[in-house]
């Protein structure tokens, strides 16, 4: 029917502007059907990167990561999160990967889970409320979480106060992708949060023999000594060689994540 339509179309000498609108939305609502069926047929998937410390490499936390699991493949959440954003559906998501991050942290006996938290999330009035809700339901120490967010989540008008309501709780909050949005100096200067991440795209330079990664070392002292001055904890993002941990460690780094120490797996 949708082919006869468009095909239709094409041929009735409309504007080809129309027949791309035309499909454009025919492409969104089969991805947003696509999309609400992979959560009624249990399809998403948590998987877990360790966070280790920079000097021992002592594994201290997971981040868990969404994936969807497709008959026809694994789903990178770079193709789905931005559309479950703009539909809302990360709402009923988000809510489904804290749980399961804190069953498996539980099942798992990991330390700590880290889990990655979109705007409108945080926008939800009863955000807290859940986050409380899951704490006192499983048993666990609310330090044993930590909330990654974006910059993004900073121009949500109660951001501030619904950090400080999630810090009231002892769940620690994480700025993640750091340097790579817009207002990153001064989010830095008056957030209440505890942890920065430095984003991939400064630290995948590194290492290479050449002045564009001689200046990507450079950049990331920069933002370390700055945020250590701020008395915060640093994690460097994308940490694929031996090297790059060797020169993020003596650049004061606190923490290492990437390919090197583990990819993103799922438990068993
Ligand atoms: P992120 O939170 O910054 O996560 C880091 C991304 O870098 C992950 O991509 C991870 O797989 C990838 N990565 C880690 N180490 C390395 C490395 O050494 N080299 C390279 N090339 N990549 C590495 P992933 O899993 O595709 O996730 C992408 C983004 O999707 C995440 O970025 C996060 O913003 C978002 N995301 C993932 N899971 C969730 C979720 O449950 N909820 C929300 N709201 N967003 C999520
Ligand atoms: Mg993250
Ligand atoms: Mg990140
Ligand atoms: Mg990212």
């Amino acid at each position: 029917d949708a082919a006869m339509y468009r095909a239709k179309r094409a041929g009735g000498g409309h504007a080809t502007f129309q027949r791309q609108e035309d499909e454009r939305i025919t492409l969104h609502v089969e991805r947003l059907t696509a999309l609400h069926r992979a959560i009624e047929r249990d399809e998403l998937r948590l998987y877990f990167q360790p966070k280790v410390h920079a000097e021992s490499h002592a594994v201290v936390a997971h981040e868990a990561l969404l994936r969807w699991i497709r008959p026809s493949g694994i789903v990178s959440p770079l193709d789905f999160i931005p559309l479950a954003e703009t539909s809302g559906l990360i709402v009923p998501i988000g809510r489904w990967v804290l749980r399961q991050a804190v069953a498996t942290l539980i099942s798992q006996r990991l330390q700590k889970v880290c889990v990655n938290v979109s705007a409108l999330e945080i926008r939800q009035p009863d955000f807290v409320d859940h986050l409380r809700w899951i704490l006192r339901e499983s048993g666990i120490k609310p330090q044993q979480v930590c909330l990654e967010l974006t910059e993004s989540s900073m121009l949500e008008p109660r951001f501030a106060a619904t950090l400080q309501e999630v810090h009231a709780l002892g769940v620690q909050t994480a700025l993640d992708d750091f340097g790579s949005g817009y207002s990153s100096l001064t989010a830095l200067a008056n957030l209440p949060i505890q942890m920065v991440k430095i984003d991939r795209s400064f630290t995948s330079g590194i290492g290479q023999d050449t002045d564009a990664g001689k200046r990507a070392l450079e950049v990331v002292r920069g933002i370390v000594t700055l945020v250590t001055a701020l008395g915060l904890p640093t994690v460097a993002e994308g940490i694929e060689t031996a090297e790059q941990a060797e020169l993020l460690l003596k650049a004061g780094c606190t923490y290492l994540q990437g390919y090197l120490f583990g990819r993103p797996e799922p438990f068993a």
